[in-house]
């Protein structure tokens, strides 16, 4: 195992752009250096950590960081958010365009290949950055949520959670011909609207108490609770290893448990595309696209025989 705790050079790309797009067939001749990652995974008690990267596939585009809704512009940090009804507004417009293309978002090969690594009993637990809730809808089970998750809604006033899908029927009702009109504007669906859009829109509050309603994720400015980050770390702690998939660990949120482990002598395997901030503290280093990479793993990662 101390071979492993060694950095080791990233491994390339493979063909690019070209050889992506001309895959039909899976090619799988540059993930021959995948046999250390396999052995490493095979001896089980592994700890997931995934971000934004894993979701790609699925057409969710990457943002980096905690993030509230699909945006090109600054995020929107909590502080903004809690102090204007301007911002909220805004906020819940885009939002409301957003949530269509998060809700019909499909798992890919890359979340069912967990799951599957998971159901071979390979896995301590998964920790997600994403907000997305593809882990689940690909299989996984007990998803640690970092950030949350985009399909509740949360009053800051009583603190009742409640679904999106609620609030998407309330926002749908307080807003009719709204959508049609946005949705002329942004034709890509990304959710871009321009301070005309947005001031028309009515938001709603809290049923339980006329509290404000925020989606219940972490924005910037905002804290993981407490006991959701100890359960994260107490995970690592006891991890075999920790598996990185997905994330440039932009944000302290998630880079934290990468140098825990490290810290601790556990070996980090990642998997992005692009470099990380923790490429320093992996042993182990893949630039390859995720679902055929992680697809490939789960063929080489049988289920541990039974005694
Ligand atoms: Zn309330």
């Amino acid at each position: 195992m101390t071979l492993l705790r060694t950095p080791v050079p990233c491994v390339p790309s493979e063909a690019g752009a070209a050889g992506e797009a001309a895959a039909v067939l899976p090619d799988l001749s540059g993930l021959a250096d995948l046999s250390a990652l396999a052995a490493l995974i095979r001896g089980g008690g592994v700890a997931v950590l995934s971000g934004a990267g894993l979701s790609t596939e699925s057409g969710i585009p990457d943002y980096r960081g905690p993030t509230g809704l699909a945006r090109r512009a600054e995020p929107m940090t909590y502080q903004a958010f809690t102090g204007s009804d301007q911002a909220r507004r805004r906020y819940w417009a885009r939002s409301h365009l957003g949530w269509r293309h998060v809700a019909r978002a499909q798992p890919n090969d890359g979340h069912r290949a967990v799951a599957a690594l998971q159901d071979r009993g390979l896995l301590a637990g998964i920790i997600t950055q994403n907000v997305d809730g593809l882990h689940q809808a690909g299989g996984a089970r007990q998803v640690i949520e970092l950030h949350g998750s985009l399909d509740r809604v949360v009053c800051l006033g009583c603190r009742r959670r409640t679904p999106r899908d609620e609030l998407d029927q309330r926002l749908r009702a307080a807003n009719p011909g709204w959508q049609a009109r946005a949705t002329a504007i942004n034709p890509d669906g990304d959710a871009v609207l321009t301070d005309a859009d947005t001031a028309g829109f009515a938001i709603v509050d809290c049923r339980a108490c006329g509290g404000v309603l925020k989606p219940d994720v972490i924005f910037f400015g905002e804290n993981v609770p407490r006991d959701r980050v100890g359960e994260c770390y107490q995970l690592v702690s006891q991890a075999r290893a920790l598996l990185v998939l997905g994330s440039s660990l932009t944000v302290m949120s998630g880079y934290r448990f990468v140098r825990h482990a490290a810290g601790e002598g556990i070996p980090v395997a990642i998997i992005n595309r692009g470099p990380t901030r923790g490429d320093g503290q992996a042993s182990l280093r893949f630039d390859l696209p995720l679902g055929r990479t992680l697809t490939s793993l789960v063929a080489r990662c049988p289920a541990p025989q039974e005694p």
